[in-house]
């Protein structure tokens, strides 16, 4: 891009944000490098991930450039803890991910950046507790899918003022497709096209992030982040990046997940495994890990993507997965297919024992990206894209947790743009309501979107939770996010929801509370 198109590609933001084209002409002529704001992230006892990315005055600019950072113990940088300076490269669109380290552990801190004559917007982030300690209380938000074009980003502007001390994103950050022109109800519009290439992503990231109440919530505290299929393309699986069939997809994903991880508050291992220019499929991006928070909660973070198996009966050329009949379709019982792939499945297992065993553990936490208990729909069929569609793989996870024995498990999910609550049983397969054979294992939290629409309505979902009687709780109308209040006798997830995603300045209150007590598995309203 040559600074003419560069100019125009900001002059195309301006018309498409519906933002004074002034602003960002401000923006060209005074050059703030820090407009798409900060960010920290994977916090553990002594340090996190610092991060930011540059805008970059000379869209052509390849030289290296340095920038200063500091970390203090106030927000008015009188006590300052550590700072230094790295060095950002063109070659990750010049963002830095600094990995601090030797800070106290359960500990608030305040950061920055700077570059030439330009601060940055000062960030809040915190340490994580130390090993062995059993902290009082831990709030985590956890939030997925927000579509820039279908809402405003109230619900992250609320999240931000809650004060969590962590906030797990659950995937679809950006929305790879492009909307038809003159479809309906959209609540703002961008003239970016459908994403394909790593410039395509990084400008869908720039337009994400150049929303204030984003920014505003990623200042607030770390984050823990998971990718799902938007960062890439709708319903991809891991499957249809090797061979002919979709012979530029894994192309498209390794452009997906560069973009990602440039904008994201990973660690800079993460680049230095994922990008393999001779062959990208010999090294997959190193996504799913664990977060630590004391003995009180150990997060696993999944990755449901990069090594699924393709959706069961899903034809080559669809360009997603279908629903299925499950009698019309074999294959979805097949015991072999898998959602995690197979080192990740053992990677889990050997997490919860680790739970249970050599780091005792009161809450396992599985942060993932889909709706994992069943939705068996009234019509019979299922949908093969959520855990419905690898029902060999779901009860395997079962059987680990079920083997394992964590003293508290929870799962976490979004994906589906909808508010589920779930008992989850022992064998997925049985209904409770029938069976004494099962066991009430865990409890499922499947989030509601930031923005995205949920494309169905209550009466639909409310027939779906009269037939599926471990579904506790089915509400798809409204847009927010969860918190959960975390102490070691009690897990409470308050189901925080905005009254209208169309209104920037939205109120919000809670649609329900759920509480886990220590030891009972099952979500119990409050
Ligand atoms: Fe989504
Ligand atoms: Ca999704």
């Amino acid at each position: 891009m040559n600074r003419r198109s560069w100019a125009l590609y900001l002059a195309q933001l301006a018309i498409a944000t519906q933002w004074p084209a002034s602003g960002w002409g401000q923006t060209l002529l005074q050059h703030d490098p820090f407009g798409v704001g900060v960010a920290s992230g994977d916090p553990s006892p002594d340090g996190m991930v610092l991060w930011t990315r540059l805008l970059m005055q000379d869209p052509l600019a390849s030289q290296p450039i340095t920038v200063a950072w500091e970390i203090a113990d106030d927000v008015h940088f009188r006590q300052i803890v550590r700072r230094g300076q790295t060095i950002a490269h063109s070659d990750t669109h010049y963002s830095v991910h600094v990995e601090v380290q030797g800070l106290q552990p359960q500990r608030w801190y305040y950061y920055r950046f700077m570059h030439h004559h330009a601060i940055s917007p000062t960030g809040r982030t915190r340490t994580a507790p130390a090993p062995g300690d059993m902290p009082p209380h831990f709030r985590m938000g956890f939030a997925s899918c927000q579509n820039w074009e279908q809402g405003y980003y109230a619900a992250w502007r609320h999240l931000a003022q809650e004060q969590p001390d962590l906030i797990v994103f659950l995937g679809d950050y950006i929305y790879e497709y492009a909307m038809p022109r003159n479809t309906t109800g959209l609540v703002r519009s961008h003239q970016l096209g459908h994403a394909n290439t790593l410039a395509d992503f990084r400008n869908r990231y720039t337009l994400y992030k150049s929303d204030p109440d984003l920014q505003a919530a990623h200042a607030a505290c770390p984050w823990a982040v998971i990718w799902d299929d938007h960062e890439v393309q709708n319903d991809y699986a891991g499957d249809m990046l090797s061979g002919m069939l979709h012979p530029h997809l894994a192309v498209t994903a390794q452009a997906g997940w560069q973009a990602f991880y440039e904008n994201m508050p990973l660690r800079a291992s993460t680049w230095l495994r994922g990008v393999a220019p001779d062959n990208p499929a010999q090294r997959p991006w190193p996504l799913y890990r664990q977060l630590r928070w004391g003995r009180l909660a150990n997060v696993h973070l999944l990755d449901t993507r990069q090594y699924r198996n393709l959706q069961a009966c899903r034809s080559s050329t669809s360009r997603s997965a279908q629903a299925v009949s499950p009698a019309a379709c074999p294959e979805l019982a097949d015991p072999a297919r898998t959602l995690l792939g197979a080192t990740q499945e053992q990677w889990l297992h050997a997490g919860l024992g680790q739970d249970t065993r050599t780091a005792p553990t009161q809450w396992s936490v599985l942060a993932q990206t889909t709706l994992f208990s069943p939705r068996n729909y009234p019509s019979g069929i299922v949908s093969t894209d959520t855990w419905d569609g690898y029902p060999a793989a779901r009860q395997r996870l079962l059987a680990s947790v079920a083997q394992q024995q964590p003293r508290n498990t929870v799962l976490l999910g979004g994906d589906i743009h909808q508010n589920y609550v779930c008992q989850v049983w022992g064998n997925a397969a049985i209904p409770p309501a029938k069976k004494a054979s099962t066991r009430l294992l865990a409890s499922e939290f499947c989030v509601t979107s930031i923005s995205s629409k949920a494309g169905t309505t209550q009466a639909k979902v409310d027939a779906i939770r009269s037939h599926n009687p471990h579904i506790v709780m089915s509400a798809c109308e409204q847009r927010g996010y969860g918190l959960a209040d975390i102490t070691p006798q009690q897990w409470t997830t308050h189901l925080r929801v905005i009254a209208d995603a169309a209104d920037p300045q939205s109120p919000v209150s809670t649609q329900a509370s759920w509480i886990v007590l220590d030891q009972h598995a099952g979500p119990q309203k409050l």
